[in-house]
């Protein structure tokens, strides 16, 4: 019989049939190598710890390539939004010219409908993709290369302040523009 410390958890795992090359542990459920004799396990003991530790960094590499992803799409999320809302606030000075006015006059919304459309969903853009990059967040900390508990509900106050941030300056950018281009 051949006793065996198990990496990931430390239990003693004991195993009869020696003609076997690995083991699961009862405890934890991690794969355990093992050879046919005590110095054999003294050498698989820091094997085991070495395919642990393998184990650990594909898991870390694979999480980190995660949050990677769900950090680009939240960029992208936040400069649609951005430019969304400008051009929706800067539509409305365009709309409101000396000569457009003519056009609204005349039944034709197209500058009002289109400007309308783009501030409407620029808001709920920025309602609603907190909510879906909370839902997406993975449950993991590149920091401390654990998971984490709070990753989503961070997630979610993060975005949303950024949102907020985002569609403030945006705004402000769309104003700014009027005068600058001239256009009111
Ligand atoms: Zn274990």
């Amino acid at each position: 019989m051949i006793t065996l410390v198990c990496p990931s958890c430390g239990g003693q795992v004991e195993c009869t049939d020696e003609g076997r090359e690995s083991v699961r542990c009862p405890y934890c459920g991690s794969e355990i190598f093992f050879g046919a004799s005590h110095t054999d396990a003294e050498f698989n003991n820091i094997r085991n710890a070495n395919y642990q530790m393998e184990q650990d960094n594909l898991l870390d590499e694979k999480n980190r390539r995660s949050v990677k992803t769900w950090s680009v799409v939240r960029a992208v999320l936040i400069f649609l939004l951005a430019v969304q809302n400008y051009t929706g606030w800067l539509f409305i000075a365009i709309a409101l010219k000396e000569e457009n006015r003519e056009a609204v006059k005349n039944g034709d919304f197209g500058f009002f409908i289109l400007a309308t459309l783009l501030i409407v969903g620029a808001f709920f853009l920025g309602l609603i993709s907190p909510v879906i990059l909370t839902l997406t967040r993975p449950n993991y900390n590149v920091v401390t290369k654990e998971e984490d508990k709070n990753a989503k509900v961070k997630a979610f106050i993060i975005t949303l302040l950024i949102n907020v941030l985002v569609w403030i300056a945006s705004v402000t950018l769309a104003i700014i523009s009027w005068k600058v281009f001239n256009i009111r």
